[in-house]
């Protein structure tokens, strides 16, 4: 039911605090109506925002990153899992276009982080060399299925399987190679 001292419409919410159907409804159209009108605006406002602020975004984000992380990796994997296709063609399409570009930067990430690469390797080669009990011995077919698992690490596969990590590379890419000319 209206009040009829005064005309129902934008004027009645916003100069007299009325939340009728009909000034709620005047009041939104001329929101939705004045954010189209300045969406380009909007957008102009929020890039220059976001390029004056950029320190602090990224800093506020690396935070909520460090302080949410379990739950933004279990949401991003379940995101995955359930757009396999998408994720597909989009990889397939995307190496397809930009092949030269990917392989470029590839390369100058080799060719800088190639000390950081060389230790990392190193150095999960000297733990492992440390762990491992089952040097030298005879892989058994149960170790081959092991390694044919795409999701296990090197590393996982040599903690689990009592060898180095090179030692891991070597027999996979037997593996590899034994089932490529099978
Ligand atoms: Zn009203």
């Amino acid at each position: 039911m209206n009040d009829n001292t005064f005309k129902h419409g934008r004027s009645g919410y916003t100069n007299h605090g009325c939340r009728c159907d009909e000034c709620n409804f005047a009041t939104s159209e001329y929101q939705r109506m004045y954010r189209e009108s300045q969406a380009a605006a909007i957008r102009e406002q929020r890039r220059e925002h976001r390029a004056t602020n950029r320190e602090s975004i990224l800093e506020r984000r690396r935070v909520n990153y460090r302080r949410n992380r379990e739950e933004i990796l279990a949401s991003n994997r379940r995101w995955r899992e359930s757009n396999t296709d998408y994720l597909d063609s989009y990889r397939q399409r995307n190496y397809a276009e930009n092949r030269a570009v990917i392989l470029e930067r590839c390369r100058d990430y080799y060719a800088s982080a190639r000390p950081q690469v060389l230790s990392r390797i190193q150095s999960r080669e000297r733990y492992t060399r440390g762990s491992a009990h089952r040097l030298g011995q005879q892989y058994s077919q149960a170790d081959d299925l092991i390694l044919l698992n795409p999701d296990l690490s090197s590393l996982e596969a040599a903690l689990l399987l009592g060898r180095t990590v090179s030692a891991i590379n070597q027999r996979r890419r037997r593996i590899r190679r034994a089932l490529v000319t099978a």
